[in-house]
């Protein structure tokens, strides 16, 4: 079987790891990246979008490498600026990445869409494959935690570093979002469809969501595989692990393949686990856990030939 175009869903950090890889592969025509919006927010009156910003700075080799986010060696000069002013500035807003936010603002002020911006965005630095956000309308991932009751994404993630609890998971606005053109598009003509190895609740629930997504996704007749962010029942990083305990799931990958249910139609786990065994489904085991550039590489190698075997 001759795959010819991939598209892969992903969030941020965890994601990024496998769309690098698999754009270090690819040509520029047979990749999609479609990223997670839910964590988009406004702050002092810019939009910022967390997921679109890091696939941008990995994707352009401007990324912090040791953090996973943000621009390497960026500096934090506004933001000792706005402590002067007696502001308590929780996001880490770096001086280069302000540049980003400020464009992207302006763009989208002046009546583009999101995905019009994120073209103009990336193809400025440099990237040739097409990087889309899941929906161009605002949508707002709000959890509902014991400690605070509802937060913003960003509240919840960075201000208060994910320790509340979350109680259940909500997508504000999501009723009035759509799939882009360019993200239909782009699943129509896929011979593939990969899900990363990003947060199956916050960053990938939100994709699915989008009203005809789901519907899109199911059908089409082509491999759809997901990579299992849950390695030996804990998150390679982040919050993963501990919500799935408080929205009471076993926190494994078997869980997880589980609850992609009909989306995917092959499921990759890490062979650190012990084998799982879903319905219905192809399922195979890799070394998943990606630390080098070359990791990324290796593991979409091994996913693709999978898929084309
Ligand atoms: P976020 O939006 O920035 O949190 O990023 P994602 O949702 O894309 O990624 C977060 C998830 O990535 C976490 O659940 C991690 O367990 C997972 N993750 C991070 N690095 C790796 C890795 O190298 N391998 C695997 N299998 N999962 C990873």
């Amino acid at each position: 079987m001759a795959l010819k175009n991939i598209v892969v869903l992903v969030g941020g950090v965890g994601g990024v790891k496998l769309a690098h890889g698999l754009a270090q592969i690819l040509p520029p025509e047979n990749l999609t990246v479609i990223v997670n919006t839910g964590d988009d927010f406004w702050h002092y009156g810019l939009r910022v979008c967390p997921d679109l910003d890091t696939v941008m700075y990995t994707l352009a080799g401007l990324v912090d490498k040791t953090n996973g986010w943000g621009i390497a060696d960026d500096s934090r000069a506004m933001l000792a600026a706005l402590r002067r002013y007696g502001e308590d500035p929780w996001f880490g807003l770096g001086d280069q990445d302000l540049a980003t936010h400020l464009l992207r603002t302006q763009m989208l002020h002046a009546g583009q869409r999101l995905s019009e911006v994120t073209a103009a965005l990336t193809s400025r630095l440099g990237i040739l494959h097409p990087v889309l956000p899941m929906t161009d309308a605002p949508v707002r991932t709000m959890l509902d935690t014991v400690e605070y009751g509802e937060l913003e994404f960003q509240t919840y993630f960075v201000r208060y570093r994910w320790q509340p609890t979350v109680k259940s998971i909500r997508l504000d606005c999501i009723e009035q979002a759509s799939v882009s053109p360019e993200a239909r598009a782009a699943l129509e003509r896929a011979d593939a469809i990969l899900i990363g190895p990003s947060n199956p609740w916050l960053s990938i629930a939100p994709i699915l969501a989008v009203p005809g997504m789901s519907q899109l996704i199911l059908s089409r007749n082509v491999p759809r595989v997901a990579v299992s962010p849950i390695v030996q029942g804990q998150a390679v990083k982040g919050p993963a692990a501990k919500l799935m305990a408080e929205l009471n799931y076993d926190v494994s990958a078997q869980a997880v393949g589980e609850y992609y249910g009909d989306i995917i139609t092959g499921f990759v786990y890490d062979e650190r686990d012990t084998a799982l065994n879903l319905n219905h489904k192809q399922v195979t085991s890799f070394d998943t856990i990606m630390i080098r550039d070359e990791d990324r590489v290796v593991l979409a190698r091994k996913i693709l030939h999978w898929i084309e075997e």
